[in-house]
């Protein structure tokens, strides 16, 4: 438990859910075989994707560099196994849109080795700067792994003026049917704490760490506790925290621990805490200590729609239905096949798409197991989104908003701010899908923007050239006057005679200095 006589806050609203946790931790970790064929999306983060480094028909090893990225943020992909690349192509990723996205298509020639891809080991981090460090977890395309794929390199390099003084260590599952992270724990506590090291090394030495538990996971909490011999050990505190949806959001989490609100359009640096989650800490470990980059994840595969619930390691890049088979395959029929889990899942369309960085669980759910959609109706007003939002929104408002266009007035009730949880549509008794609202209207948002972005560019390149146009006839002008100028000055008779006049003048003085004279007749 949290360390006595301090305390913990609460944030406003979110919903206790039926954690269907049992559903998967009941069995041992596994490890899906290496695929025949993997499929890596090159874009897997949030920023810019990278170019590919390799072409078709190039052998590459396990952990080779498949991209560079040039952005700050950005990471790169590696191949999960040794092979031949097949394919650069576009292919179906795992995303809402359901639109494809550039891939590199390994074949695997099973021999699953690292040649010289595996990076140098940097075992004494404590000798390294913070810049060492961070371009080391750069370029093993760390990202974070509780579904938010952001940049992990980017996210520990906060601003000067932004002096960290906690880091927070994410391990708070709080969506239902999730249990990769709480397996994770229970397996390599010692290896998250290590990479909290690094991470606290790096943040150049916060003054603590807190590692947030749900209080839903035991065996985790007790696996920490050992590794740190105690709930409170130097600056580091475990922390048990209740099992309210959605405290293992971040913004949440850090106002569940400190009892202090990251601004609204603010970052959790701005208030001096970084906050990572747990198998991205492990992730820091393994880039830093062993010099491996990401190439597999633990993903919980769930559900009454799959045979045999459990967590297994799996390379990245893995197409589903090969992960889905070695859980024993579905038990049909399955309605929905999401990416996450039942409140910010992504329903996938085809379980071809490929396992990625952020997959943390893949949940097969049969008729009737997920809560049902029921019949739309009109907002009735009752406040009950309200009452559940842990943003502090007024959800009805900005479905109203959402649905009229209105984007701007959107925007002036905090629609950024929405951190998409569902918590609103869960307790809607009108059953408004209110989430897909608030991303249409956020995407139209962004859409109006690049728009506008795209117009201003082009009226500056326009209002350039006329500028431009402007100056040069303008110097035209110039230069045709000064011409005219020295024409009709040299075409003036005065002056011309005046110039004949000084040229005779000129030759009689010559030869007087020579003393020539007229010829005479004698
Ligand atoms: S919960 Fe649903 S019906 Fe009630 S105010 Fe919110 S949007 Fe309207
Ligand atoms: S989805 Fe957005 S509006 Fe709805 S409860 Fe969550 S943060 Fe609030």
């Amino acid at each position: 438990m949290y360390a006595p006589g301090e305390k913990l806050w609460h944030f406003h609203g979110g919903i206790r859910l039926d954690g269907q946790r049992e559903l998967s931790t009941g069995r041992p970790l596994g490890a899906v075989p290496l695929s025949a064929e993997f499929v890596v999306p090159v874009q897997q983060h949030i920023g810019q994707a990278g170019d590919v480094l390799v072409r078709e028909g190039q052998h590459v090893h396990r952990g080779q560099q498949l991209t560079q990225v040039r952005e700050y943020i950005g990471a790169p992909v590696h191949a999960p196994t040794s092979g031949k690349v097949i394919a650069i192509e576009n292919r179906p990723v795992p995303h809402p849109s359901g639109l494809e996205g550039l891939c590199v298509v390994i074949e695997a020639d099973g021999r699953d080795d690292w040649g010289d891809a595996r990076l140098e080991p940097l075992e004494d981090y404590r000798a390294l700067s913070p810049g060492r460090i961070r371009r080391r977890v750069r370029k093993c395309g760390i990202v974070g792994l509780g579904g938010a794929a952001f940049p992990t390199a980017a996210k520990i390099n906060p601003l000067h003026e932004q002096r960290i003084h906690t880091l927070v260590l994410n391990g708070a599952e709080c969506e239902p049917y999730i249990t990769c992270d709480d397996t994770l724990l229970r397996h390599h506590a010692a290896e998250v704490v290590e990479g909290a090291r690094i991470l606290m090394h790096t943040l150049g030495g916060p003054e603590r760490c807190l590692i947030a538990v749900e209080e839903d996971m035991p065996e985790a909490y007790e696996a920490l506790r050992e590794v740190l011999g105690g709930t409170s050990s130097g600056s580091f505190r475990l922390v048990s925290i209740p099992s309210i949806y959605p405290t293992g959001s971040e913004k949440q989490l850090i106002q569940v621990l400190t009892g202090r609100e990251v601004p609204a359009d603010g970052l959790p640096a701005d208030i001096g805490v970084v906050c990572q989650n747990v198998a991205t800490a492990r992730a820091v470990y393994r880039a830093v200590v062993h010099g491996e980059p990401l190439i597999e994840r633990i993903v919980t595969v769930t559900g009454r729609g799959v045979s045999e619930p459990g967590n297994h390691l799996v390379r990245i890049g893995t197409p589903v239905h090969e992960v889905i088979a070695h859980a024993g395959g579905y038990v049909e029929p399955v309605q929905w096949l999401l990416m996450g889990g039942p409140m910010m899942g992504v329903a996938l369309h085809d379980d071809a798409v490929p396992v990625v960085k952020a997959t943390n669980c893949l949940l097969a759910a049969r008729r009737g197991e997920l809560r049902a959609a029921g019949p739309v109706l009109p907002c009735i007003r009752c406040g009950e989104c309200v009452r559940v939002c842990p943003a502090r929104l007024l959800p009805h408002e900005l479905y109203r908003l959402a649905r009229a266009a209105e984007f701007d007035r959107a925007q002036e009730y905090d629609l950024f701010d929405c951190i998409e949880c569902g918590c609103c549509a869960y307790v809607c008794p009108s059953h408004l899908p209110l989430v897909h609202y608030y991303r249409y209207a956020k995407s139209e948002i962004r859409d109006l923007e690049r728009e506008r972005q795209a117009a201003d560019r082009a009226r500056r390149r326009h209002e350039f050239r006329l500028e431009r146009l402007e100056r040069e006839k303008r110097e035209r002008a110039e230069r045709l006057a000064k011409k005219k100028a020295a024409v009709s000055h040299k075409a003036d008779p005065e002056r011309k005679k005046a110039a004949v006049q000084a040229a005779v003048q000129r030759a009689q003085a010559r030869k007087a200095a020579r003393g020539d004279t007229a010829p005479t007749e004698d």
